[in-house]
């Protein structure tokens, strides 16, 4: 099997919340790492134990209890704003995988929890600490439910990333607008 096929088979397996617990920059530099070899298949704290295995057995070598650096096994939770503390800085915008924190500038912030995916990377540049993290009631991580949650989540994530690439385009478009108009009107 090819590099790139036994890393998309490692990619398929994990949870797809892209909240670099393992030490990666998301889900799929992860699984390119451990096809490569450059990574153990125990760094994944969102996977739990039943997506460990599942690597393992891609991989062809025994399990390994979750390296204990990447953090803990946990149910799943989701994001909460505290919008009597949220000041609308904006700060958390960037930092959401899926887009799943709506507000602007000098307003109120709030999470749309049908598409967080309790990646966390929210609450560190939130300079006034009013993002906390809120079980969501769903079953510590039940091999099914995470497979259903992978694919919402890879759906939500690629809509972000493509939404990226839209913005970039758009900037890139009015600059050059911009560098025309300047050189238009220089005599
Ligand atoms: S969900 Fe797992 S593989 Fe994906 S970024 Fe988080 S720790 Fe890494
Ligand atoms: S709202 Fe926060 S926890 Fe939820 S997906 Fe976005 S960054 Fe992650
Ligand atoms: S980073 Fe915190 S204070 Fe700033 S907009 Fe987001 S939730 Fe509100």
């Amino acid at each position: 099997m090819s590099l790139q096929a036994l890393a998309d088979r490692l990619d398929a397996l994990l949870p797809q919340t892209q909240c670099t617990r393992c030490g990666y920059a998301g889900c799929r530099p992860y699984a390119t790492a451990m096809a490569s070899g450059a990574a153990p298949p125990n760094r994944c704290p969102p996977g739990g134990p039943s997506t460990l295995a599942a690597l393992a057995t891609v991989l062809g070598c025994a399990a390994l209890p979750l390296d204990p650096a990447c953090g803990s096994f946990a149910p799943p939770r989701i994001a909460v704003i505290d919008e009597a503390a949220c000041i609308g800085c904006a700060k958390c915008l960037p930092a959401c995988p899926v887009d799943a924190i709506v507000g602007a500038r000098k307003q109120l912030h709030t999470v749309i929890t049908t598409q967080c995916n309790g990646c966390e990377l929210c609450i560190a540049p939130c300079p006034v600490d009013c993002i906390t993290m809120t079980d969501t009631g769903a079953a510590l991580l039940d091999a099914q439910q995470l497979a259903a949650d992978a694919i919402r989540h890879r759906r939500h994530y690629a809509a972000h990333e493509a939404r990226q690439v839209r913005r970039e385009a758009q900037r890139t478009a009015a600059l050059a607008a911009r560098t025309e108009r300047l050189r238009g009107s220089t005599p």
